[in-house]
């Protein structure tokens, strides 16, 4: 099953070298979940090849404009493309008010339904669960109100030896059982074991994002063992105080807390416009993680 995050946006605050504000793609078994949508995210799913009208889902961590600026656009275009299917957002409580000013003022009745479901309570709450996937919130420390979100594949079913099954005529009606872990007596006499037939499926993976934050312990228990952890490292190290003051991460302590979460990991984003290139952060998060890439736009990372 396909998990895997494309990156459409790794800038802070502003556009700047050819990076975007804050956005990426999640699919997940070929669905889509768009991740903040700052300011230019229809134009990047269009030059990567994705299509908006695949996202059902959208999650906004905070209302800092480099992470929702572009979701107006986006919903206006889906309305005049003709989308009819809903789509749902779940975001900070007052981006409903700020949607509907925005359509009220524009005389636009949107043509689908917007599903809205506030985030932001102050505990970690699982907001979502389908078949595929289950979203958890927590809580970041940011100069307004900001979430994290932890997407977990679920448990898939057993894995099938079809090969062995084919070559003792083991009837297909059998399968959704064995896939299931139910071991079998068939009416013939034979009695069939699920382990000797089946396979377990792959360990269900985690991918946590880390939008705006201070380094701030209290998140951590949120996001242990993430097979891919995006933490948000907008400077060096050397602008530690510059990071406090706007409560943002330095590279190297987001190496820290991918060390100190056990992620596999760790992607970095969100990169000041102070930095025209990007290898300073990139060797400052990985002499504390060593398995740490940048946030590059267009790149796909498998979770
Ligand atoms: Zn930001
Ligand atoms: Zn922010």
């Amino acid at each position: 099953m396909k998990f895997e995050v494309t990156i459409l946006g790794s800038s802070s605050a502003t556009p700047v070298y050819n990076r975007n504000p804050t956005a990426q793609l999640l699919n997940c078994n070929e669905k889509f979940y768009l991740i903040d949508c700052g300011e230019g995210t229809q134009q990047q799913l269009i030059k990567y090849g994705f299509k908006a009208s695949k996202i059902d889902y959208v999650f906004i961590s905070h209302l800092h404009g480099d992470h929702y600026f572009g979701l107006i656009g986006l919903l206006s275009s889906l309305h005049l493309n003709g989308r009819v299917k809903p789509i749902k957002i779940f975001a900070p409580e007052p981006l409903q008010e700020i949607l509907a000013l925005q359509f009220k003022y524009s005389e636009t009745v949107i043509r689908y339904p917007i599903e809205f479901v506030a985030t932001q309570t102050n505990e970690p709450v699982q907001i979502f669960e389908n078949a595929d996937l289950v979203v958890d919130t927590f809580v970041l420390n940011h100069r307004i109100p900001c979430t994290g979100f932890k997407f977990t594949q679920k448990k898939r079913l057993r894995k099938l030896i079809v090969d062995k099954l084919e070559s003792e005529h083991i009837d297909i009606e059998y399968y959704p059982l064995l896939k299931r872990g139910v071991d079998l007596n068939l009416p013939d006499g034979r009695i069939i074991l699920n382990k000797d037939y089946t396979t377990d499926s792959d360990t269900p993976k985690k991918y946590g994002y880390c939008s705006d934050t201070l380094f701030d312990e209290r998140y951590f228990g949120s996001i242990t063992d993430c097979d891919l952890l995006y933490h948000e490292a907008t400077f060096l190290h050397d602008m530690l105080d510059r990071a406090n003051v706007t409560h943002h991460t330095t590279a190297l302590q987001a190496g820290e807390i991918a060390k100190m979460t056990g992620a596999v990991k760790l992607l970095i984003g969100h990169f000041s416009s102070r930095y025209k290139t990007l290898q300073g952060l990139l060797d400052e998060a990985r002499s504390v993680f060593e398995n740490t890439e940048l946030a590059i736009e267009g790149n796909t990372y498998t979770i």
